[in-house]
């Protein structure tokens, strides 16, 4: 076995609903303004399509864990996604509901001047997720929609993103080889906001599941 140079930090992962058996996350990519009133809202030109950026695996943060309130930000924002789970040879594992967490101040500045949106969105405890449910390959359709103490913010339908999951891994597909254990979070639909330490989130999509997390 390979003596490491610094200690090997555990392989993230994310639980399978009925299953002793956790799937283990290589990264994790996020599809950006994905449906149409979201862009609108995001101050985004109707014309432009959807696209990428990235979270590291590390991001996620497990079912009926809490989430702490990131450093160097003031304004946190939630965005409620359908996250779908690759497999072996690419194929669609499974789905999950996520949170997209957001620094938005920072995403502004950062938008603003022209820079990467790493540290906007890529941050520790950035991707609270669900448990993984195989759904026997049915892609959910329905309603996604987020409340905050008890307060319905998001409220859309899985089927108005502008890429559909299919076309997500089409246009994913031309960027990268998927693998099993990549997470792709999908979009976000409109009515994101700020979160603040002691507000208890609870997200949902229909045919999938339910997360909830209190920001500490
Ligand atoms: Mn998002």
């Amino acid at each position: 076995m390979t003596d490491f140079a610094v200690t090997i930090r555990p392989q993230p992962t994310v639980p399978v609903q009925g299953s002793d058996r956790p799937f283990p996350v290589r990264r994790i990519l996020c599809v950006g303004r994905n449906y149409a009133a979201h862009r609108r809202e995001m101050g985004g030109d109707d014309r432009d399509p959807p696209f990428f950026f990235s979270k590291p695996a590390d991001a996620v943060v497990l079912p009926g864990a809490d989430v702490p309130y990131p450093s160097a930000t003031s304004d946190l924002h939630h965005e409620i996604e359908l996250v779908v789970a690759i497999g072996d040879g690419g194929a669609i594992f499974g789905f999950a509901v996520g949170v997209d967490l957001t620094r938005r101040d920072l995403q502004n500045g950062f938008k603003a001047k022209g820079q990467p949106w790493d540290a906007a969105k890529g941050f520790d405890a950035s991707a609270p997720i669900s448990a993984i449910v195989r759904n026997a390959g049915v892609i959910p359709q329905g309603r996604i929609a987020l409340s905050v103490n008890g307060e319905t913010k998001q409220a859309g339908e899985v089927a108005d993103m502008i890429w559909s999951v299919e076309e997500i891994l089409v246009e994913a597909g031309k960027l990268w080889k998927l693998e099993a254990g990549d997470l792709i979070f999908t979009g976000t639909p409109e009515g994101v906001g700020p979160l603040i330490r002691g507000d208890l989130v609870e997200g949902s999509v229909e045919g999938v599941g339910a997360l909830s997390f209190r920001i500490v």
